[in-house]
């Protein structure tokens, strides 16, 4: 009951913002200068077909990263009002987004942690949660530090819980078997989003590398086409990343810094994206999609 009087409120209030605040982000928006660069995790396929739709009718246009990476290499101008949509991790439910992309000829580029679509078929996060109370003292108090620390340590503590426990878990991410399926879809693009999901700046050096490459290399033996798309999982960088996107034949990647993507500007491997609000209504998201939900709230 709670929880659904927060989420009236929360539409209601987001409705205010559109209707104040859109006009201006639209006409930024259709300034041809920005691209809005939008990401979805594991969206159900109403909200995100709802999403789809008022984009539409508000005359956005839908961009692919073929089209993205051309405009970035200065090879093709911003059609005002573009948009790029994508997904992180490569959930089991992306699954039923992707005829809707067919059905409204929308482009999309899901990005995958290779790791859990080939062996594992979940999270490492969605493992621990399930079963925080078997993981040592101060993580199972404060499993976020599982986020913060060593990339090293946390593999550790991640396979003693696995060898603990031996999960049971749902499959919650796509198999190979199903990525190359939606990869031959014109309207998908598959992206790298590193092998085991691991949070960029905890990582030395060689485990960035191996991070980057092994992903795009797995990937590109699977789908039998070329990665050069990278999103950095939970949106966090180091800023030593780029000689090595350079070297492994990256053309961009992708932040969840929130705000619009200059391509004349800004950097082409440190893209910000504007995130959605998955369990929230069509208004919040809306606020989300423009960036205009981060200046009155958190979360
Ligand atoms: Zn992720």
């Amino acid at each position: 009951m709670k929880y659904k009087i927060r989420r009236l409120i929360a539409n209601i209030v987001g409705w205010i913002l559109v209707i104040i605040y859109m006009p201006l982000e639209k006409r930024k928006a259709f300034s041809g200068k920005y691209i809005t660069c939008i990401y979805f995790h594991d969206p159900g396929t109403s909200i995100f077909e709802k999403c789809i739709k008022w984009l539409k009718k508000k005359g956005f246009n839908f961009i692919s990263t073929e089209e993205v990476i051309k405009i970035t290499k200065g090879e093709s101008k911003v059609i005002p009002g573009s948009i790029w949509i994508t997904f992180d991790d490569g959930w089991l439910n992306n699954l039923k987004i992707v005829p809707i992309a067919q059905r409204y000829d929308v482009p999309i580029n899901i990005f995958i942690a290779t790791d859990s679509i080939e062996k594992t078929g979940y999270f490492w996060w969605t493992l621990a949660r399930k079963y925080q109370a078997q993981l040592p003292d101060e993580y199972r108090d404060n499993i976020n530090l599982l986020w913060k620390i060593d990339n090293l340590k946390k593999m550790e503590i991640i396979n003693k819980l696995i060898d603990k426990v031996s999960p049971k878990m749902e499959r919650e991410a796509i198999n190979i078997k199903e990525l190359v399926e939606i990869s031959k879809i014109p309207q998908v693009t598959i992206g790298s989003h590193t092998v085991y999901h691991s949070i960029i700046p905890n990582c030395n050096p060689e485990e960035m590398k191996d991070e980057l490459k092994i992903s795009k290399e797995k990937l590109e033996q699977w789908i039998n086409k070329p990665v050069t798309s990278f999103s950095y999982p939970n949106g966090d960088f180091n800023g030593k990343e780029k000689p090595v996107f350079i070297e492994s034949g990256y053309d961009l990647a992708v932040t969840s810094v929130q705000r619009y993507y200059e391509p004349l500007k800004d950097d082409p491997f440190y893209i910000p994206r504007f995130c959605t609000s998955e369990n929230s209504g069509l208004s919040v998201n809306i606020c989300k999609m423009f960036g205009i939900w981060g200046r009155f709230f958190k979360g």
